[in-house]
């Protein structure tokens, strides 16, 4: 019997009305019904996304923002509808400010090379935390090397939170830029985003959020947020993949070049000279991903329709008692505890190692991912090679919960 008392809306959730929107998770694996607790690093699709790509291939293949004919205008009307619906969803000031990229990765690429590159020069910082992904390190590496500008690195605590105080600490006026997530992939942790921003702004230090794993959890509210840049990923908020978002403030946006020239961004072509087109097309060469954007609107939709705030709930409901049941497991290293954070879960149980975990868990049909996350420097810092990680998300149960203890007992007893 778990401790956890649920709230009555986590209570009267109809889980199993919102599973039957999502076919993957009516699937088995191993003749064993799917428990997919891999959310973090793609979540399954709804109908109305799967719906959404496969009609506009079926009615509505056009290119979008070239062709006056009707396909190519309802081509162009629905992928612009998601610019707007991602506008409310982040609560950005202006449709203009929302660019389309492939993602997250794309997106801190874009302003890695669009916006720091011209500016950082010999002595410069970029500040980064210790609990960045990869798409957040790698891009700043480079031009850093390009450059002579230098990575900073923000610490964290034991439990996986920022140490506020050294953060502050880091912000001198060599720092060109605080680059960090909202929520860490791997440890769940959610960041006080706007108090880190207050602080950069203080100094007048520009600040990117990565909202990779924020998007499919928590409200987002770039103005309230106070940050400079905010990146979103399609396919981990429900979306299809190679879609996702770059916001950044009008202005910003304005003093960037682009970073792809081609088709689309450009107003007039000459061989001696290219007027750019205005925002936000200046930054979207060549033909996009426009099925996968208009599935990433019926996405945003899907998430309005179920509430994002119920879907915090559920997930915290189901946190806490995934959290609880691992504890009982003998063995059980959790990393990740701050208060607040999202249904992530990274562990290791002592003396197994994550990847055999993960492949004998795949047998009972429950997919966990194992490995280092794409987060190498936050492997370090724990000073381990690889964890397993579950990660949840509203469509989870309980029951699938108690099916996952199982296995990894099941596990524990072979491995060990
Ligand atoms: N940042 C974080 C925190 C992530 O979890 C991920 C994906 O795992 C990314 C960035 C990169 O996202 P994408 O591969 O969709 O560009």
């Amino acid at each position: 019997m778990s401790a956890i008392i649920r709230s009555t809306a986590v209570a009267e959730f109809d889980v199993q009305r919102y599973r039957a929107d999502f076919p993957a998770l009516q699937r088995q694996v191993h003749g064993k019904p799917l428990v997919y607790f891999d959310n973090a690093n793609t979540a399954q699709k709804p109908l109305g996304v799967i719906e959404a790509v496969d009609g506009y291939y079926r009615r509505h293949n056009a290119n979008v923002s070239r062709a006056v004919h009707t396909l190519g205008s309802e081509a162009t009307a629905l992928y612009e509808a998601t610019r707007d619906k991602l506008r409310a969803f982040i609560n950005a000031p202006s449709r203009d400010e929302v660019i389309f990229t492939r993602g997250t990765t794309e997106s801190i690429n874009l302003v890695a090379y669009s916006w720091a590159l011209p500016r950082l020069q010999p002595g410069d910082e970029i500040l980064l935390t210790q609990m960045e992904h990869h798409a957040n390190i790698v891009p700043w590496q480079l031009v850093c090397e390009r450059t002579g500008a230098k990575i900073k690195v923000a610490p964290i605590s034991a439990s996986g939170e920022l140490l506020l105080d050294q953060l502050d600490a880091l912000l001198t006026p060599h720092v060109k830029l605080l680059a960090l997530t909202h929520v860490s992939n791997v440890l769940g942790t959610v960041n006080p985003i706007a108090r880190i921003t207050a602080m950069a702004r203080a100094r007048g230090i520009p600040v990117l959020v990565d909202g990779s794993q924020a998007a499919p959890h928590l409200r987002i509210d770039v103005q309230a947020l106070g940050c400079d840049f905010y990146a979103i990923t399609g396919h981990k908020m429900f979306g299809p993949t190679g879609t996702g978002m770059l916001w950044a403030k009008r202005a910003i946006l304005d003093s960037m070049p682009p970073f792809m020239g081609g088709g689309e961004m450009i107003k007039q072509v000459t061989f001696d000279k290219t007027i750019f087109n205005e925002l936000p097309y200046k930054f979207e060469a060549g033909t996009p991903n426009i099925a996968g954007v208009i599935g990433l609107g019926a996405a945003i939709d899907y998430i309005n329709a179920l509430g994002i705030e119920t879907i915090r709930a559920v997930e915290n409901d189901l946190l806490g008692y995934a959290t609880e049941q691992l504890n009982t497991i003998p063995g059980m290293r959790i990393f990740g505890t701050a208060p607040g954070k999202a249904a992530v879960i990274s562990f290791l149980i002592e003396g197994v190692h994550a990847h055999d975990l993960a492949t004998i868990l795949d047998t009972d049909g429950v997919a966990v991912r194992s490995g280092h996350h794409c987060a190498h420097p936050l492997m370090q810092f724990f000073g381990v090679a690889a964890t397993a990680r579950a990660s949840l998300a509203f469509y989870n149960t309980r029951d699938e919960i108690d099916i996952f203890i199982t296995a990894l007992l099941r596990a524990r007893n072979m491995l060990l």
